[in-house]
Parts: C-alpha cells; structure tokens; sequence
C-alpha cells in the first residue's frame, strides 16, 4: 500500500514537470543510454577524462542535468586486458568511482536498483551504470547478484565474442580460440538461466549487438516481462548491416515497452557513405518514430566505444544540434522531449521503481531521503 501510495506520486510528480517542459535549447535535459566513458575511468584509474573538455562527457561543466547510463565494456582478448581483468576488478571500479564522484561533483548523484533521485527536483546529472557483455561472469550467472548489489541496472547480454552463455555449440564449456558472434550464435541453457535470472532481480536486458536468433530467444524467454533494451543500435533498414534492428525487431521492443538508443557510429548509420551528419542520424530516429510512434526511442551515443561520430557531434553537451536538426524536421516538442530525455526518465523511474510492489518496499527511497542517504555513503 505504501508503494502504491508513492508510485502514485511518482507519476503526479512526472505529470507536473511535464507541462513545465523546458522549450528553451539550453534547458531541455539530455539522456544517454549508452556510452563507454567510463571504460577511460576504468584504464587510467582516475577521474581526469570527466574534466576535460575535449571528452565527450565533462562531469565539470555540464549545460543541463542529464540521465546517463554509463556502460562500462572490458573488451575481450584486447592484448592489454587478456585474461588480466577479473569482474571482481570491475565491482571494485564500480564503487571506487561512484565514491570518488559523489565527493567531486557536486551536480552528479547515482542511482541504483533500490533508489534514485530525481533529476527534475533536485537538478542533478544522474548515472545509473551497465555493463557491456557478460563475457567476464566466465559462466556464473551468480555475478548477476553482485552486480545489482553494486548498483548496475542494465547488462547487455553479448558484445563480440561467443561465450558460455551464447555459443554455437550449445554448450556451457568454452575451449579454444573466441569465435564472433554470428547467425549460428544461440543461447546455451545456462544463457538461458541468465536471462530468467535478470528478469527475477528486474536487471535490464540490453540486446544490442545481439544476433537476430539470439534476440528472438530472449523475446520468447521475456514473454514481455521487462522491458528489452537495445541500447546502441540503430535501424537496418537504413544501413543494412547485423548491428542493426529490423523493422520487426523494432516492433518486438515496442511491444515489450521497452527502448532503443539510436548510435551515433557513422557505420551504423550509413554503410555507404562517409561524412555522416545529425541529418543522418535523425533519420534513424524519424523512421522509428513513423514505424512505432515516439514512446520507445531514445539516443544512446556510444561515445568512447571506439566509434565515429557524425561530423560536428562528439560530446554530452552537443546535444543542442540534435533538436535543432528535429525541429528543423518538425518533430513536435513534446516528441523531442522524449527522444531526448523523456524516454530514459520513464524507463528508468516509473518502471524500474514502481511497477513491482515486491521492489524491496522498505529499502525504496525517493527524493530528498535518497539525497541524504548517498551523501551518507
Ligand atoms: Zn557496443
């Protein structure tokens, strides 16, 4: 009943700073729901990128408060991570940095998967941190526990290469040199026993750079319980290449109410041009909001994930070009809203905190208690 009463204030709350939307460029917020900023954290063992303007993202002078999903991605059988990195090493990194941060920034709180604040009352950038593959759980889905204790809200299932819990084998036993992802890739069992794992422990499920079997195995396995997330992936039918969604995969998603974060990787944009503009990464959005309407779209930028951005969009506080470049193409102002932000905040608020009512109900803090309770920690 408690819950009830909060979920219930929680969307008053939302409906209320909805018709005070911001019009103005500089006060629309921005969301991000996927960029590997953190994995430079991650590698220099400091904050020192997050105050550099030419970083894509500078915790310091940061335009208007955002939502980040801050991934972070050990990329598999770089020589200079093979077989050095423990998930262990990266719970550790988790908390050192959300520790470091909270004392350095002042605007920049964290959530995770009990409490949040609230961006719109409390003007603060909020990170909620994902991780990129599962490559690193060397086939314990029990890491799945760990990682919502540290606070990860969003796992994607699979980055480059075949492991025990997606293979073409079949099998949980992983000998040999890596083979990549490719059409024969499916869900082992125990990949399977991932996925119902997640759903228990409400862990978003992020299907980006999944192959299409794979997706369609979670789909049947998700049955729409949670909400499925392709959080850097952008329309094949635009630029036809596996990284990309069909227009059924597309449909799926939104069925699940769930979201995609168009990707700001030139390849995945257009396969046969260069010199990608925002006019081409609009158009990714365009053609999902004319397919699916403007409830399940969302940027997910992929900056620092070795990629190549659209001429003249590189950094968290470009993204003033962005609406521009939908105004332009009149998109409404309530759409761009949700692209840019609104979207994230939904996803990541009203499903995450209130649609369950056995979401540790005791634990579950909103507002000015969850301020005082990260300053705390
Ligand atoms: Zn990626």
């Amino acid at each position: 009943m408690i819950l009830f009463n909060k979920a219930n204030m929680l969307v008053l709350f939302i409906f209320i700073h909805s018709s005070l939307m911001p019009q103005n460029n500089n006060e629309i917020y921005f969301a991000d729901l996927h960029n590997s900023c953190l994995l430079r954290c991650f590698e220099s063992n400091g904050n020192d990128y997050l105050e550099d303007d030419r970083f894509p993202l500078n915790l310091n002078s940061l335009i208007t408060p955002k939502i980040i999903i801050a991934s972070l991605c050990i990329p598999r059988f770089n020589l200079s991570y093979y077989d050095s990195v423990s998930i262990n090493d990266v719970i550790k990194f988790y908390k050192r940095f959300k520790n470091n941060s909270i004392s350095q920034y002042k605007d920049v709180a964290f959530a995770n998967n009990n409490y949040c604040i609230d961006i719109l009352s409390n003007e603060k950038t909020l990170i909620f941190f994902s991780l990129e593959g599962t490559h690193l759980f060397n086939g314990n889905i029990n890491w799945v526990d760990s990682l919502y204790n540290v606070g990860i809200c969003l796992i994607g299932i699979g980055h480059h290469f075949e492991n025990e819990f997606l293979n073409s084998n079949n099998s949980s036993e992983c000998y040999g040199p890596p083979r990549f992802l490719s059409e024969n890739t499916s869900l082992t069992n125990l990949g399977k026993e991932l996925i119902e794992h997640m759903i228990s422990r409400d862990i978003l499920i992020d299907v980006s750079h999944l192959p299409e079997n794979v997706f369609w195995q979670i789909v049947e396995i998700n049955s729409n319980r949670s909400p499925l997330v392709a959080s850097h992936s952008n329309v094949r039918a635009l630029c036809d290449t596996s990284r990309n969604l069909s227009d059924i995969q597309i449909l799926a998603i939104a069925k699940s109410k769930g979201l995609i974060g168009v990707c700001c990787h030139s390849p995945f944009i257009s396969i046969d041009r260069t010199n990608i503009t925002i006019h081409d990464l609009v158009d990714h959005i365009k053609y999902i909001v004319n397919l699916i309407g403007d409830d399940y779209v969302s940027i997910g930028t992929d900056f620092e994930g070795r990629i190549k951005p659209p001429i003249g969009f590189s950094n968290l506080n470009d993204t003033f070009l962005l609406i521009d470049e939908m105004r332009r193409r009149n998109f409404s102002e309530e759409t761009i809203n949700k692209i840019m932000w609104k979207n994230i905040y939904d996803l990541f608020y009203t499903w995450k905190y209130s649609h369950k009512i056995d979401i540790s109900q005791d634990n579950m803090m909103f507002y000015s208690e969850i301020h005082e309770h990260i300053i705390k920690q």
